[in-house]
């Protein structure tokens, strides 16, 4: 699909030339986005400077009726921000930048196409922190987190993004502005439409400014790389870290024996425990601020490990054996390059069913083909797996129907922060009813009569 004359020549007058792309002058970025989707020529790519100018971006496109792909970092992996055929790339990539940091208040306003890793590093250096943190930091945007309702590696101390939002501004299908961008952590004045937006995966529209809330710096933090011998005493121990530490703990991350296997097999890291090959190792970091904080987290650790909850608990003496802890949590990036083909997932499991679901997940993907495996891990505290599953004879979709089946089973989601986007739709009605998704429709509609925004994410086109 081509886009009309006019509607080309209104839209170069909205931005103006020079943020108006067509055919090979789009970069391969705005193609495709961190996902195993599809690249996809967009039919333009607009690169608007300013809300005002989305705003007239939105209204040409609602106009002449153009599907239009909102574009953040393109780090998404659920192929939200991939174009598809005929679609309008609007890239926030041009609006970046921290506008304000309320030091009272605890607040920072942003601009959409900021990375996360800018706004990391401005609140650090105002002496706060902001509470979202994840892999893709240097370049997902905080209007992409926005979207995707990004979670991390903190959620368990911070919460989700939505938990660190106080307001946002965006720009509804038909180019309407609608903003709420007060400094007040309570308003009762009606609808939190801006929750809504948060995790639409912009689908009701497009987010422009961000009012993020800021969270007092941390410090004495404290990380341990933990064995555990099955996910009831790790849970246990994590209730018992709770309740000892007050509101300390930051991370409670954990990786299945296959994921330890090919960090040291293909990662190049040794195994971290001299005996023990545990069901489960745990990175546990807990930010402590004294120095008799730092006690007694060494002293927690070691009571849990006396009652046989953990098996072993290593805790790091330098900001060096932080970084060489964390390197098994962030080993998948490098080996999965070395293992067999393999099929992605984010899902949740509820935590009383986590141990039986594991073990399903190894007997029928078994089942299905003896050499095939899956690879666990993920933020055990927030019930969030990242299971990928590797064959090297099998078609790889098949894996997909099991391991879904087994989350409707468990009562879980079939996503659990990457989002629905494309790849996940026809998987969405097995975590959500009729009743769930008619009521999705019914607000994309109000909010996008044409159906214009991100067409076919979440919902059927
Ligand atoms: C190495 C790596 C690690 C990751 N780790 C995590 C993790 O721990 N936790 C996690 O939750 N995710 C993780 N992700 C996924 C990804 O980083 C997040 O989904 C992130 O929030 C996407 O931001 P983005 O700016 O790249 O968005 P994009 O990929 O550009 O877009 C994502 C979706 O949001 C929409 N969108 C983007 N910007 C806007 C906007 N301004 N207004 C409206 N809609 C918009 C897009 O249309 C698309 O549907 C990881 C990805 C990678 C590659």
């Amino acid at each position: 699909m081509t886009i009309p004359d006019d509607a080309l020549t209104a839209l170069a007058e909205a931005v103006g030339p020079g943020s108006l792309r067509t055919g090979e002058a789009i970069p391969a970025r705005n193609r495709k986005d961190a996902s195993k989707a599809a690249e996809g020529l967009p039919a333009a790519l607009v690169t608007p400077r300013s809300t005002d100018e989305v705003a007239a971006v939105l209204a040409i496109c609602s106009r002449f009726s153009l599907p239009v792909v909102v574009q953040g970092g393109m780090t998404g992996l659920a192929g939200g921000a991939s174009p598809q055929a005929g679609e309008v790339a609007l890239s926030l990539e041009r609006m970046s930048g921290v506008e304000e940091i309320d030091p009272v208040s605890r607040t920072m306003t942003v601009l959409a196409g900021t990375p996360l890793s800018v706004v990391q590093e401005k609140a650090a250096e105002a002496g706060f922190l902001y509470g979202v943190d994840l892999g893709a930091r240097g370049s997902c945007t905080i209007g992409g987190n926005v979207a995707t309702n990004a979670g991390g590696v903190q959620v368990l101390r911070y919460g989700m993004t939505r938990r660190n939002v106080l307001g946002l501004e965006v720009v509804t299908a038909d180019g309407r502005i609608v903003s709420h961008l007060k400094k007040v952590v309570k308003n009762n004045a009606g609808y939190d439409w801006t929750q809504l937006f948060i995790g639409s995966e912009g689908t009701l529209g497009v987010v422009t400014r961000v009012l993020l809330a800021l969270q007092p710096a941390v410090t004495g933090v404290q990380t341990a790389l933990c064995a555990a011998q099955d996910v009831g005493k790790a849970l246990a121990a994590l209730n018992r870290l709770e309740a000892r530490l007050g509101g300390s703990l930051l991370a409670f991350e954990a990786m299945w024996p296959e994921y330890m296997k090919a960090a040291v097999d293909h990662g190049g890291l040794p195994w971290p425990f001299p005996a023990a090959r545990p069901e489960l190792t745990l990175v546990i970091e807990a930010a402590m601020g004294s120095a008799a904080g730092e006690e007694a987290f060494a002293e927690a650790l070691a009571e849990l490990a006396e009652e046989g909850l953990l098996d072993d608990a290593l805790i790091a003496q330098s900001g060096r054996d932080r970084t060489r802890f964390w390197a098994y949590r962030e080993a998948n990036y490098e080996f999965y390059r070395d293992l067999p083909p393999g099929v992605h997932f984010d899902v949740s499991i509820p935590l009383g069913s986590m141990e039986k679901a594991v073990a399903l997940l190894r007997e029928r993907v078994v089942a299905r083909s003896p050499e095939a495996f899956a690879i666990v891990f993920g933020h055990l505290a927030d019930s969030n797996l990242h299971i990928s599953i590797h064959s090297a004879v099998m078609e790889l979709s098949g894996f997909a129907d099991i391991l879904y089946e087994l989350v409707r089973e468990m009562e879980g989601s079939v996503s659990a922060e990457h989002g629905v986007g494309i790849l996940k739709r026809p998987y969405l009605g097995m975590s959500r009813s009729p009743e769930e998704i008619a009521l999705m429709g019914s607000l994309k509609r109000t909010l996008d009569p044409g159906n214009i925004l991100n067409r076919g994410r979440i919902l059927p086109a």
